[in-house]
């Protein structure tokens, strides 16, 4: 299709690398089906992605006003990353006063002097209005999550069944009662303000304002794989009412993720040459993510574990939690004397300072199994190479992720729960041999990390003409988008 022919759609994530990253990893998706993508953010962000949209690609970034201080928030802090914990609910209030510039911005730029209006709006969770806008424009809505179907289900129900902190069990259990097939929680699977919020708090309010909107939606995209999810998608097919479709993994391309790369503390190159160094299935690597962090004595207990056995491994180490992750800092301060070198020399263990190539680790031969905080895209990344987990959430939805892996899947055992949890390193080193070694549980383990892995690959691929799950997904839902376009077009024809 040549340019000026092309179907637009409008992409809107939440302001926050976990948002913004997954969005940008589906616009390409898109774009390669012959669309015009017309990505909107807030100037700083905007800023930002110019270096991470592809020279060939034709995502147009488009910008939409707003300005931090009028919401108290601190000057240029236009990115959840750029926030303390106690401020994010604040930069998620502003954002829902973005309505009436998107409108503007949407019927001055993105429908006017258009031949057509974009097939579809793909907007945030966290922007339930959205909805409403692209109807008064008659234009079709999804809502796209980069999270989980699992995930996203525990925290949808456990934000509409508040409280939880009195819970009656002495044991600290708990069902969902519009969730019930999700099986026991535990109170230390909620966040901090999950555990304070009993409907009245800042977050409650919020949550109460925004959840109940998806439904206005006309469907609701998950990077995830049906087969995988099947619960938590179920559950939202349930609750919403709106068609429900799993068109995952969609994952950032290799060379954008290395612009993502923060000061990265070893090239692709020496870890892989390091991995080649080592048997097949032999090394476990672990990394927190690109935010998360452990507590000092945590990672003094892990390094212990690493210390005390056999198992080769890869560690990308950020500062503890309390100390600012972007200061500069030596691993070998938090960690057991002389540890960084005992491990290099007897060829066990490489402390990777801040930053790795996680794509490429997990995709090589050696690596057995990661042990993760289960953020939704280290999950997905894991489990496309048949690696198996050791979890160890940290906030959010990962304690659901962890949960759905290890009670569902059959991929994952959990370490560790949350920066209180005290773990032994005895625990730490019990698991990790586990997860890799000569056992029962192990073996299961990898083997069905391996299955899993075959059966996401089958989603995305078509065999004999028969398209796998995730293709089709994606097809129904540019079809719902295509008809609802069509029978608007009809309309406005049948008035003119
Ligand atoms: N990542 C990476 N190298 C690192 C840490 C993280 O490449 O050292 C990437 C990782 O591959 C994943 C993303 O950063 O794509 C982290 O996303 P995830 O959803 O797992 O966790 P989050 O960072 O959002 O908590």
């Amino acid at each position: 299709m040549e340019s000026e022919e092309k179907q637009s759609i409008v992409i809107f994530p939440f302001m926050a690398q976990g948002h913004i990253i997954p969005f940008l990893a589906l616009a390409l998706r898109i774009e390669q089906k012959g669309y015009l993508i017309n990505y909107v953010s807030t100037p700083l962000n905007i800023k930002k992605l110019h270096s991470l949209i592809p020279p060939n690609s034709s995502i147009r970034l488009v910008e939409i006003p707003f300005n931090s201080s009028d919401y108290g928030l601190p000057p240029d802090a236009e990115n959840n990353d750029d926030l303390p914990y106690n401020l994010v609910l604040r930069l998620l209030e502003a954002a829902q006063d973005l309505e009436p510039s998107f409108r503007k911005i949407l019927a001055e730029e993105l429908i006017n002097g258009q031949r057509k209006k974009p097939v579809c709006i793909i907007g945030d969770f966290f922007f339930g209005w959205l909805a409403d806008v692209a109807h008064d424009f008659g234009i079709f809505h999804a809502l796209f999550s980069g999270a989980g179907g699992f995930g996203l289900a525990c925290y949808h129900s456990l934000w509409l069944n508040l409280p939880h902190r009195n819970t009656n069990d002495e044991k600290g259990e708990f069902l969902l009662p519009d969730f019930p097939e999700a099986g026991k929680f535990h109170v230390t699977q909620l966040s901090p303000s999950l555990l304070l919020a009993d409907g009245t708090d800042p977050s409650s309010i919020f949550q109460r304002k925004c959840l109940p909107t998806w439904v206005n939606s006309d469907g609701f995209l998950f990077n995830t794989v049906e087969e995988l999810d099947r619960i938590g998608l179920t559950y939202f097919r349930r609750k919403l009412g709106i068609p429900v479709w799993a068109i995952g993994p969609i994952l950032l391309p290799v060379d954008e993720r290395a612009k993502l790369s923060k000061t990265s503390g070893i090239t692709p190159q020496e870890c892989l040459e390091w991995l080649d160094s080592k048997s097949p299935d032999s090394v476990l690597y672990i990394s927190f993510g690109s935010q998360t962090t452990i507590s000092a004595s945590q990672m003094m207990q892990l390094a212990k574990a690493l210390d005390s056995g056999d198992t080769n491994f890869i560690w990308v180490i950020r500062p503890p939690i309390g100390f600012d992750p972007s200061m500069e800092f030596i691993a070998e301060d938090w960690l057991p004397e002389g540890f960084v070198q005992r491990v290099r020399e007897e060829k066990k263990g490489l402390v990777v300072e801040k930053w790795a190539p996680q794509l490429e680790i997990l995709s090589h031969k050696s690596v057995a199994a990661f042990l993760c905080h289960c953020g939704w895209n280290s999950v997905l990344e894991s489990l496309i190479n048949g690696v198996a987990l050791i979890g160890w959430p940290i906030a959010g939805d990962q304690f659901y992720n962890a949960k759905l892996l290890a009670e569902w899947v059959g991929v994952c055992v959990e370490v560790a729960r949350g920066i209180s949890f005290e773990v032994g390193h005895e625990d730490i080193r019990y698991k990790i041999e586990l997860v890799m070694g000569d056992n029962e549980k192990g073996k299961e383990m990898r083997r069905k990390a391996q299955e899993v892995k075959g059966l996401i690959e089958q989603t995305v691929v078509e065999k004999d003409g028969v398209k796998g799950d995730s293709l089709k997904a994606m097809e129904e839902f540019f079809s719902a988008a295509l008809q609802m376009q069509e029978e608007e077009t009809q309309l406005m024809e049948q008035s003119n």
